[in-house]
């Protein structure tokens, strides 16, 4: 079964999840706040929101989150993946049997 047909926003009316106009005032606000709540109670929010973050440039509510919210977590994704890339290629340079640091205990005469 698709993970959309277990949808809590099955049935609802779609303009919900595409709230218009500035998100910080009041309407939009609410019903921002009135669409995240039927997400939290979706029991595919999980499935949902990683769709939405894959999907780039999907608008409205999706997964309990706006847009603006997934840009800022695909962009924490990209530095994450980009901190382990930088990490792995430092690993990668370090001496791995030992033996160069092995010399350092060498008594030097
Ligand atoms: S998480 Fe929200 S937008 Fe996604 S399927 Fe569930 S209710 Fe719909």
């Amino acid at each position: 079964m698709d993970w959309r047909e277990m949808a809590a926003c099955l049935g609802r009316d779609p303009d919900l999840f595409f709230p218009v106009g500035n998100s910080n005032s009041g309407a939009t606000l609410m019903q921002i706040t009135e669409a995240k709540a039927v997400c939290r109670r979706c029991p595919v929010v999980e499935q949902c929101l990683n769709w939405a973050v894959k999907a780039v440039s999907v608008d409205g509510i999706w997964g309990g989150t706006t847009e603006v919210e997934r840009r800022a977590m695909r962009k924490r994704m990209v530095r994450r993946s980009q901190n382990n890339a930088a990490n792995a290629a430092r690993s990668l340079q370090r001496p791995s049997d030992g033996l160069d640091s092995a010399k350092h205990h060498v008594p030097q005469n």
